[in-house]
């Protein structure tokens, strides 16, 4: 059985990135930046704006009243100049007109038949934002390397850039096997469930930033499951099976990697998912995740989710990790590293965790209302209540 580290390294070895894709800015949340940065091709902001609405006018004038001659609007047209004793209205947003270098607030300044007071002397470009502000015109602006962001968007629609290069989202290819699986909405017969693992692992692979395609599910034969495989791997840069993994008389999944392609390694010493399988047809990866829910999910947030992030120039697995304390024993494999589904918060002391509930691999509901993985060693049989564990965010902290 391989450690958890081992077989992370052995599924990140040799991955291939994806090649790039243009998309247009309201399609690139979550996506990828192609490139390390963008060159700005004119000034953030364009021209010196004020930051309120006031009066434009010159320092030098002290504290003098001035003769107002005119307006500047946000979108307006050219205000006139501002000569020595004269000013000129204006709103945020609004260009600064010639000759001005300062902006005094409307609550600063009362205006009266024409004529601008001041209440104090202004200091030397007050309010005025300057163009280039925020980014200079020809300045390499670095995109990070992380799933773009609103403001990242933002940003480069203020630079002007309607769209950008994006690493193209790898095609996931999931297949659940096992002939008691149905399809949500079906009626279910003797001994049937419904097929959870391909929902729950479509949405594990959007959110790691691949498109997921749910392939018609296999029933426990070795020729289905080959069938489903082989023409999986023509569009697929990662074939993920669920069920049929292990060593039941029933379980073919590796079988047919072996026979197909190779295998690599098909046991873990993790919990939840000792089984799983991992391989190659061609050139494309494929993993065999345990059938039981929690097992699948767990595994794939620990072994594909960091695939498909290398596979788009990312690295790790992108989760926040804290230290959290554990007041209760919660028992578990001591072969395995265990990933136990807790609920952090964060209190006075630091942060804390409690279990969300049954540590079982068939166990949802726990894993739902889970936030993080309290990742227990191996070497030990429980948790050691009142020490600190290593805790994998999974989303936001209560
Ligand atoms: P297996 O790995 O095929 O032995 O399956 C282990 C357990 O997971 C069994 O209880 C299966 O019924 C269950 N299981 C397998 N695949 C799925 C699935 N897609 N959705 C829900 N449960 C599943
Ligand atoms: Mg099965």
């Amino acid at each position: 059985m391989l450690t958890v580290d081992e077989a992370l390294a052995r599924l990140l070895e040799g991955l291939r990135e994806t090649d790039s894709e243009r998309v247009q800015l309201a399609d690139a949340l979550g996506r990828v930046p192609a490139t390390p940065d963008l060159v700005a091709a004119l000034d953030v902001p364009p021209f010196a704006n004020s930051a309120m609405d006031g009066f434009a006018l010159r320092f030098a004038d002290g504290d003098a009243p001035r003769q107002v001659v005119g307006e500047s609007r946000a979108g307006g047209p050219p205000a006139p100049s501002v000569e020595a004793g004269t000013a000129v209205r204006i709103m945020t947003g609004a260009p600064v007109p010639d000759g001005a270098d300062t902006i005094v607030p409307i609550e600063d300044a009362s205006e009266r038949d024409g004529v601008v007071n001041v209440a104090a002397a202004p200091s030397l470009g007050m309010h005025v934002r300057a163009a280039g502000l925020d980014v200079c015109r020809g300045d390499a602006v670095p995109l990070p390397r992380v799933p773009l962001t609103p403001s990242t968007i933002g940003l480069l629609a203020a630079m002007g850039h309607a769209d950008l290069d994006v690493r193209r989202r790898p095609h996931v290819a999931i297949l659940s096997t096992g002939d008691e699986l149905r399809d949500v909405g079906a009626s279910l017969g003797y001994g049937q469930i419904y097929d959870a693992n391909a929902p729950a692992l479509a949405a594990a692979v959007s959110e790691a930033g691949g498109l997921p395609r749910i392939l018609e599910r296999a029933p426990d034969e070795p020729d289905a499951i080959e069938a489903a495989l082989r023409s999986a791997v023509e569009s697929a840069d990662l074939l993920i099976a669920s069920g049929g993994v292990s060593v039941g008389e029933h379980d073919h999944v590796r079988g047919v990697i072996e026979g197909l392609g190779s295998l690599d390694f098909w046991r873990i010493a993790v919990q939840p998912g000792k089984p799983l399988a991992f391989g190659r047809i061609g050139e494309v990866p494929v993993v065999g995740l345990p059938g039981n829910p929690v097992s699948a999910l767990v595994t794939f947030e620990l072994f594909v989710r960091p695939m498909l992030r290398a596979m788009l120039c990312l690295s790790g697995d992108g989760r926040i990790r804290v230290t959290a304390r554990i007041s209760e024993a919660i028992g578990k494999d001591p072969d395995r590293r265990a990933y136990l589904r807790v609920r952090v918060d964060c209190a006075a002391e630091g942060y804390r965790a409690t279990s969300a509930g049954g540590q079982g691999s068939v166990q949802l509901l726990p894993l739902a209302s889970a936030n993080a993985l309290l990742v227990v060693p191996e070497g030990v049989p429980a948790t050691e209540p009142g020490a600190a564990y290593e805790a994998i965010l999974l989303g936001g902290i209560a």
